[in-house]
């Protein structure tokens, strides 16, 4: 279905509406000169797993990929045998939004849900799923999977994630993080990259590129070089090693080097954190979950969610029925005024 809306007017459904930004395009275009070796053997991609390893201060393998399921999928499956099963939340793109793409690649390795406030797993949500059985009936506990920044918005603070891997560590299991927000949770908790994953007991990142500014493309990192053995055969094999891979590098060069990475994630979360801030004292309204990254869920009566497209806002509202709002580094303060404005108008109308 084609969703018609001026292009020049912005909204604010998904971060992923958003178009490229300038470093990213302008390393795009540096790469687009001459020719370069195919498959990853060529200058760009080089440089872009390096200023990967330099952010995240280790020598960790790097993979480059299209997108974040297939991410998530491969590094999922890159931990598990067909009979092992991964900790999740229920609100883990993993698990809701991934068609499922990491049952497939490990070739049915099982997602165990466990029900979570607000996306996040805690040590015990874990312990609970991962000793629950320890029969030959049921598919063995190997990894988990944490969100950061989680689906709904909130961030693992280094404590967390801590306390996580330390029961990782305890049980046998392996630490998956997907970040396709996690440049957005660096800029909420102002840490290096290496304290909020390695560090912490991370043992994959899957580093989102695409909704932090870029055309396509998500990193795979593994802080264990181990892990990472045959990965390049997972991703070729699933259609995922690029033959011209200096474009799918060079953006990150243009990201990482710029610091337009974390600058980018900065502006999406202060935009969310100016919604939320114009629309505390609004009647009627709050925001479903707290602030912490790049979105606001919006609760608010049926009257104002439709009053809102009306006025032609778009949004998705497919948890807990409130909509949501996702900023992106190019997010205009001038229009999350206009949206707060919108808000709070409907929201102070007299019924009728
Ligand atoms: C957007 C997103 C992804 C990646 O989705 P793709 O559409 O496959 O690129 C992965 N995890 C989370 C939490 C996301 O929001």
């Amino acid at each position: 279905m084609i969703q018609d809306f001026p292009p020049e007017l912005q909204q604010f459904a998904s971060d992923n509406y958003a178009g490229v930004c300038p470093q990213a395009w302008a390393a795009m275009e540096a790469a687009n000169s001459g020719h370069a070796a195919a498959y990853g053997d060529d200058f760009w991609t080089a440089r872009a797993a390096d200023a990967l390893r330099n952010l995240f201060e280790t020598h960790c393998e790097v993979f480059f990929v299209f997108n974040g399921t297939a991410a998530n999928a491969l590094a999922l499956s890159a931990l598990c045998q067909s009979y092992h099963s991964v900790i999740c939340s229920s609100v883990a793109h993993v698990e809701t939004d991934e068609c499922g793409a990491p049952e497939f690649f490990s070739n049915g390795s099982k997602l165990l849900v466990a029900a979570t406030e607000q996306g996040k797993l805690t040590p015990d949500s874990v312990r609970a799923l991962a000793t629950g059985r320890s029969d030959l009936h049921f598919p063995k506990a190997r990894a988990v999977t944490i969100t950061q920044a989680t689906e709904t918005g909130q961030v693992y603070s280094i404590d967390e994630i801590k306390s996580l891997s330390a029961v990782c560590r305890e049980l046998g299991l392996r630490l998956h993080m997907d970040g396709a927000r996690f440049a957005n949770a660096c800029a909420a908790l102002g840490r290096p990259p290496a304290e909020l994953t390695w560090k912490a007991g991370v043992d994959v990142l899957c580093f989102g590129g695409t909704k932090n500014g870029m055309a396509m493309g998500e990193a795979v990192l593994f802080f264990d070089p181990a892990l990472a053995q045959d990965f390049a055969y997972r991703c070729k094999q699933a259609g995922q090693l690029a033959s011209k891979m200096r474009y799918l590098a060079a953006p990150w060069v243009g990201m990482l080097e710029s610091g337009a990475w974390l600058a980018n994630a900065a502006h999406g979360n202060a935009c969310a954190r100016r919604l939320a801030a114009a629309i505390e004292r609004v009647p009627g309204v709050a925001a479903l979950f707290p602030v912490e990254a790049n979105s606001v869920f919006l609760r608010a009566p049926p009257r104002v969610l439709e009053g809102l497209r009306e006025k032609g806002w778009r949004f998705y509202s497919f948890i807990g029925g409130a909509g949501r709002f996702m900023f992106a580094w190019d997010a205009d303060p001038a229009r999350v005024d206009a949206l707060a404005a919108d808000i709070a108008e409907l929201a102070e109308a007299k019924r009728e």
